[in-house]
């Protein structure tokens, strides 16, 4: 048995908490390390038992209290070689180059296994975190689909996935135009309906968990992310999975995985 907490998703950070009896770790420390600790309290966990970060990418909304929680609590961050160099020569910030893509890393009795997304950082992973047939698949910042990716999520009892945008929001909103593209560009962020899609060919028996990650503040609303993936899922497949949409502001539930 595991569990884990989404502590926060959006473009003002990212963290989800994995934990069991023995071990506990981060995906993301994208909060300031005193948002981090109030949100891992929230939760019931306490920073002091942390063994470690797991980083899927350089971007601010992952990273930022990284270096904090190294620095007061000695938690080792872990992230791809490319994602190590651009860190280190960026903001000074060192992490342990151990993630490679398709190689399953152990921490405790976990095994977790980055798989490389499509994401304008110098490398971007997602992950599945898995301990004894159980698999809870996560990718929050993808700009699309590949097979191999969507490989990644079958089977999984709970999936964490990108739901960013309403392209129609985001195409008559306010930013401009160059942030439009790069949105909805091939290396961006996944829309409510990229996301949809790709849930239908992915969730499974096992699914009783979606978590909809980095909904934009201003390109959607987390009705509209959480009904479109909801109607699309149930006419598709029949199936009727627990969708929430997870919240920049909150921490979500905590999901316990058997
Ligand atoms: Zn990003
Ligand atoms: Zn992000």
């Amino acid at each position: 048995m595991f569990q884990f907490c989404v502590l926060g998703s959006g473009s003002s950070g990212n963290s989800v908490a994995f934990w069991d009896s023995e071990n506990l770790f981060l995906i993301d420390a994208g909060f300031s390390c005193k948002e981090t600790v109030r949100r891992l309290g929230q939760a019931g966990l306490d920073v002091e038992n942390l063994d470690a970060i797991l980083i899927s990418h350089e971007h601010v909304d992952h990273v930022s209290g990284v270096r904090v929680l190294q620095k007061r609590f000695g938690t080792r961050a872990l992230s791809t070689e490319p994602v190590h160099r651009w860190l280190d020569a960026k903001f000074g910030m060192s992490t342990e180059p151990e993630l490679v893509p398709s190689i399953p890393e152990h921490v405790g009795n976990f095994t977790v296994t980055p798989f490389e997304v499509c994401h304008d950082a110098s490398q971007t992973v997602g992950f599945t975190v898995c301990k004894k047939g159980s698999k809870v698949s996560l990718a929050t910042d993808l700009g699309h689909v590949t097979p191999g990716v969507r490989a990644r999520f079958m089977d999984s009892d709970a999936i964490i996935i990108e739901s960013n945008h309403d392209v129609q929001m985001l195409k008559e909103g306010p930013y401009p135009a160059f942030l439009k593209k790069r949105i909805l560009g091939r290396q961006g962020h996944l829309s409510n309906a990229q996301s949809a899609e790709m849930l239908v060919s992915v969730v499974g028996e096992k699914t009783i968990h979606i978590a909809l990650a980095h909904l934009s503040q201003e390109n959607n609303k987390p009705e509209i992310a959480q009904e479109e993936s909801e109607i699309i899922i149930r006419a598709s497949t029949g199936r009727k999975p627990k969708i929430v949409p997870a919240s920049q502001s909150y921490i979500g539930n905590i999901i316990k995985i058997r």
